[in-house]
């Protein structure tokens, strides 16, 4: 028999942003930080280093290796994955405590992240950020210009398959305009 952790309605009020890496989910994030600061955002905890203009506690809490193992071992994390070398994860703590009193949360994660949201919380909806054009997203993951190569080649080769995902998601937002796709996930997550 099925044995689902959550099928609790409450995880109606999730909403997971993933897609590949360079689509622009960071920019869709940031620019609704900007534009409705009262929009709680999700801060996960990584391993990698904070680049420029990144703040502790803002864009990531950045923890080192330990850390990250204690906050695994002490079922801290919702879901974590590994991504290029680093780890990432979600405090499961604080997104509880919004779902709890049904407020909306919103969670910019990886792919392998979503499929373990979907698992542990099915009732949540998944949503898939698509870049307009393989070339687009090629340009863009180049264009960052804040990786050594190599990563960037990782970078590209977890994109390509993480392309072919699209069809694990409930809905798919093209991201050719960050004002159009922040539009359709707060009225997706019902924030006015
Ligand atoms: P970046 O290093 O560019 O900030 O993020 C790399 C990737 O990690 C992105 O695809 C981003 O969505 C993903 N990511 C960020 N936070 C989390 C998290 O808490 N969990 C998972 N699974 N992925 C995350």
């Amino acid at each position: 028999s099925e044995s689902h952790e959550s099928h609790d309605p409450l995880a109606r009020r999730l909403t997971v942003l993933s897609g590949p890496s360079g689509v622009g989910k960071s920019t869709v994030v940031a620019e609704i930080r900007r534009s409705h600061p009262q929009v709680w955002l999700s801060v996960s905890v990584t391993t990698r280093s904070p680049r420029p203009g990144e703040t502790h506690g803002v864009q990531y809490f950045f923890v080192d290796d330990a850390g990250f193992d204690r906050l695994v071992a002490e079922g801290e994390l919702l879901e974590w994955a590994e991504f290029a070398g680093n780890r990432y994860g979600t405090p499961r703590r604080p997104v509880e405590e919004r779902l709890a009193r049904g407020e909306p949360v919103l969670l910019e994660i990886d792919l392998q992240g979503a499929r373990q949201v979907r698992r542990s919380m099915p009732e949540a909806r998944l949503v898939f950020l698509a870049p307009p054009s393989w070339e687009e997203l090629v340009r863009r993951l180049t264009g960052r210009g804040t990786e050594p190569p190599e990563v960037i080649q990782r970078r590209l080769d977890a994109a390509r398959v993480e392309l072919a995902a699209e069809k694990e998601f409930d809905l798919t937002l093209v991201n050719t305009s960050v004002q159009d796709v922040c539009e359709e996930l707060l009225v997706l997550m019902a924030v006015h």
